[in-house]
């Protein structure tokens, strides 16, 4: 029997009319002959308020009640869901994350999943042709019995994981949009939509903020060979397709320009220009785990001197100011300036590993429109640069029209 993992987002499950759409849709999925393993998301907005229910009681809470308390809405729409199938006379049962078990490691709030053990679902794939709807987002740690999450978005997670451990055909991936698109389409009016992206590009534009699927979902699927569409839930259309490179017939030069809000921009001013000042700086850092992203390093006014400016995501920006200033002695800046108010940009595209001038055109378009560049940083596949967050949506459309990715 074919095997497909079917994994229905926030917006997706938001009522129970919208649940009951879904079931339908997993029930002519599973007319059609194939087992099938739901997960689910919350329902829309259920999490931010979890959450937000957490920061109020304990900015710091013990992340382990975060946990507890963030995972509960994945258990009402699985549950929601087993009924509704069930209401269709689907054989259906509802699972979190322990029961499976889905074992995580012990980091709460991000953790990461080591292994699903899905004999008991195979079982009644087999048995009962009963379909399993596993509660998203969610896992077991072990060594203390413990729930954990797997970070915001952590449900396409869960899917591939699954699908990966069920060796299924396919992780279907419904949600509010059409299928993964040039740039985010709310943003960008013009965006198109892709019928195909290759892995390593669906994973830069997954770090740098697409954040239509979870970053670690496409580690996942790159690393196990799991092949990902990304679909609508209201419409019955083809979504995108995620494959390995050979499978594109026409390679564009750029396939996606991607924004990131999450950005906090430090500048240390007059820094001792010596061997060993980057050490001394982002030492102390890595060791709070705090994640530098960017880094460029001026010559400062004064003689001997540097300035340097790197950015940090924005939940760490008061950690990292922290840090810096309990080393003020030893790094001698004269002073620490923050900015959240900035933006990262990023074109991506397999493309440019054979053809040159693409950075140019970026930054050419940009200037067009007068947004100054603060910060550069590029890779193989991507070129990303800071701005001001005021120019996020105009340089985004900008850089869709320049690279020529504009719907007719
Ligand atoms: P779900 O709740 O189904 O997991 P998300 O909100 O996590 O959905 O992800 C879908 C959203 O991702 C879309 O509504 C869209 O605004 C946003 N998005 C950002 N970039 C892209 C992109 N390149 N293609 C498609 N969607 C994108
Ligand atoms: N409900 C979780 C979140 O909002 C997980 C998910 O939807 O993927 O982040
Ligand atoms: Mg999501």
């Amino acid at each position: 029997m074919p095997c497909l993992v079917m994994k229905f987002g926030g917006t997706s499950v938001a009522d129970l009319a919208r649940i009951r759409n879904v079931a339908q849709t997993v029930k002519r999925a599973h007319d059609d002959g194939a087992d099938i393993a739901v997960i689910v998301s919350a329902m829309s907005g259920v999490t931010n308020q979890l959450i937000d229910y957490v920061s109020d009681i304990a900015p710091l809470a013990d992340l382990r009640e975060y946990d507890t308390i963030v995972s509960s809405g994945e258990q009402v729409t699985s549950g929601l869901l087993a009924i509704a199938l069930q209401n269709l006379g689907v054989p259906a049962r509802s699972w979190l994350g322990w029961q499976i078990p889905v074992v995580t490691d012990d980091a709460h709030g991000s953790a990461r999943i080591q292994r699903i053990d899905v004999d008991e679902i195979r079982r009644r794939f087999e048995e009962e042709r009963q379909v399993a709807v596993l509660a998203g987002f969610q896992g077991l740690e072990k060594g203390r019995q413990r729930i954990t999450t797997l970070g915001r978005g952590g449900s396409d997670t869960s899917a591939v994981a699954l699908a990966s451990a069920l060796e299924a055909e396919r992780c279907d991936i419904y949600t509010d949009v059409e299928g993964v698109y040039t740039s985010d389409p709310r943003i960008v009016p013009r965006a198109r939509k892709l019928d195909r992206i290759t892995y390593e590009e669906m994973l830069e534009m997954a770090s740098q903020g697409a954040k239509v699927l979870q970053t670690r979902s496409v580690e996942m699927a790159m690393k196990h060979r799991v092949r990902v569409q990304v679909l609508s839930s209201f419409e019955d259309k083809p979504g995108t397709l995620v494959v390995d490179e050979d499978e594109i017939v026409e390679q564009a030069l750029v396939s996606g320009v991607t924004y990131s809000r999450d950005e906090a921009k430090i500048t240390l001013q007059s820094v001792p220009d010596r061997p060993g000042v980057a050490a001394a700086i982002f030492g102390p850092l890595a060791d709070a785990a705090v994640n530098v992203d960017m880094i460029v390093q001026n010559i400062s006014a004064e003689n001997g001197h540097t300035d340097m400016t790197f950015t940090v995501g924005n939940a760490d920006l008061q950690r990292t100011i922290s840090v810096l200033e309990k080393n003020r002695e030893q790094l001698a800046y004269r002073e620490l300036k923050a900015d959240p108010n900035v933006v990262k940009v990023s074109v991506i595209g397999v493309g440019m590993r054979s053809h040159a001038g693409v950075a140019q055109r970026m930054f050419q378009a940009l200037a067009e429109k007068g947004i100054n560049i603060q910060v550069i940083s590029t890779s193989e596949i991507k070129v990303s640069v800071l701005i001001a967050a005021e120019y996020a949506e105009l340089a985004l459309r900008s850089l869709h029209t320049a690279y020529g990715l504009d719907s007719a």
